[in-house]
């Protein structure tokens, strides 16, 4: 069986405890109508009983005198004067009551007669110390069925009513509410059976839970689309570029099997595997960075660094000469930054100048604060890059002289790497050069 909507289960519940609610109501209303009405009833009798007390005397005769004010009847209530023999002297008692009930004074009962229940209540009304009256009224209990009759015929009005309104209004504002629910569903149904994980559900209508809902599912969207893009560049990128040194290699292995016949031939080849197997070995290292950059899987672990320091480690790690480094590394330049990251970018910078700078020129390294910024600048001796190349040299695998082949030790990722870096820690790449005019890379960093 199909699971039942949450609308409709809401809207059964609330239905249900409106129903329950004004039944409750209902039998609550009835019993304390039941009690005012009786109360109220006998409250009248005691008032008008007690009222007529002070309209009866007898004289000294002996003779009953009632004076003008006296009520025989009023409101319900019929009044009877009996002697003190318990004789009818005046008032005429009322149709389906039988006289036969004993007098007992000051008190407030019911009675059963023939025609139904009476109230009933005696006063004594004396006369010197021996004579005086009895004061009798008497008033019919009113019949609460007529007014339980009335409840129950409004009640089957209004009932349905409140029904009426509460399960539909209720429904509606579910509906209204819950709409922003279908439209997550509707994009991830999308995504389900398209596969496109560009498809983002943007501002949905129904209260504040389903926005953060829908924007949880876009934050999540987002970073799984990314996470694919990455995956599915790093296959391309890898099984292109792989290619060709594999190819160098084996085309190299078959050469040595068929004709190097010297040490010298045997050595020099080895030596151009060693190299393609390097250049493989920097390509997947340079690449599975950069993917898990892209992917952005990996929390940046920023701390506060000091760049002069950073450096120089790095530069030492790097096994740099250092007769041909001139170092301007000022103090105190302090950044936040992933050291390990960060430590990638100088070494690809230092890589590069040595690489493509004057062969046995300085390369000049210089840490510096300004204009809020820490600067490093990795600067060379070297030919520089054509105005027309400062572009592109960013892009991945992008190589200005690609032409030069095995002695070339790049792949043309470093550059992209390092932007990367860059980027991630909210600064930027600057590049001064030209044709013939020397490079000079320089990172820039907000301060700490
Ligand atoms: P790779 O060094 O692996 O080839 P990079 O992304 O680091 O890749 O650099 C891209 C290209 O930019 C290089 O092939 C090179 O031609 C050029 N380049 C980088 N650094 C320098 C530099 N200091 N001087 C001249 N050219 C450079």
């Amino acid at each position: 069986m199909k699971p039942s909507s949450i609308k409709t289960r809401i809207t059964l519940l609330i239905t249900l405890l409106v129903v329950a609610l004004f039944s409750l109501m209902l039998l609550f209303a009835f019993s304390m109508s039941n009690s005012v009405v009786q109360r109220t009833a006998r409250q009248q009798l005691a008032d008008t009983v007690r009222a007529n007390a002070a309209f009866v005397s007898l004289g000294d005769d002996g003779k009953l005198a009632t004076a003008e004010g006296f009520a025989f009847s009023r409101g319900g209530v019929t009044c009877l004067v009996y002697s003190k023999a318990e004789a009818l002297l005046a008032g005429q008692l009322p149709v389906g009551f039988s006289g036969a009930v004993p007098f007992e004074n000051g008190t407030v009962r019911t009675v059963e007669a023939a025609g139904g229940d009476w109230y009933l209540l005696d006063l004594w009304v004396a006369h010197g110390w021996e004579d005086g009256v009895w004061l009798r009224g008497l008033m019919e209990v009113p019949d609460t069925a007529a007014a339980a009759r009335n409840l129950l015929l409004a009640a089957a009005v209004a009932l349905p009513l409140f029904v009426l309104v509460g399960a539909l209004g209720c429904y509606f504002i579910l509906r209204r509410s819950l709409r922003g629910l279908d439209t997550v569903n509707a994009a991830a149904a999308s995504i389900g059976e398209g596969k496109d994980l560009s498809v983002r559900i943007g501002p949905v209508p129904g209260g504040r839970e389903l926005t953060k809902l829908a924007e949880n599912f876009d934050a999540l969207l987002e970073r799984l689309q990314r996470s694919f893009e990455a995956e599915r560049r790093f296959t391309a990128d890898a099984s292109h570029e792989l290619r060709t040194p594999v190819a160098v290699i084996k085309s190299a292995c078959e050469y040595a099997e068929a004709f190097d016949e010297t040490d010298e031939e045997r050595r020099e080849t080895l030596g151009m595997i060693r190299r393609q197997a390097d250049k493989m070995t920097a390509l997947i290292g340079q690449l599975l960075a950069l993917t898990r950059l892209d992917q952005g899987t990996e929390p940046l672990r920023a701390v506060p660094l000091d760049l002069g320091q950073l450096a120089r480690k790095t530069l030492e790690e790097q096994g740099c000469d250092p007769a041909r480094l001139r170092l301007a590394l000022a103090e105190g330049v302090t950044v936040k930054g992933d050291e390990a990251l960060l430590g990638r970018l100088i070494a690809n910078l230092a890589d590069n100048a040595f690489k493509y700078g004057l062969p046995g020129g300085t390369v000049t390294v210089e840490v510096r604060a300004e204009n809020g910024e820490g600067l490093l600048t990795v600067a060379d001796e070297g030919p520089g890059i054509p105005a027309d190349q400062q572009e592109k040299i960013w892009r991945r695998f992008y190589q200005v002289d690609a032409a030069r082949g095995d002695e070339q030790q790049g792949v043309g990722l470093g550059l992209s790497l390092v932007q990367r870096i860059a980027q991630l820690h909210g600064g930027r790449m600057t590049l001064e050069s030209a044709e013939g005019v020397p490079s000079a890379f320089t990172l820039h960093l907000p301060l700490a």
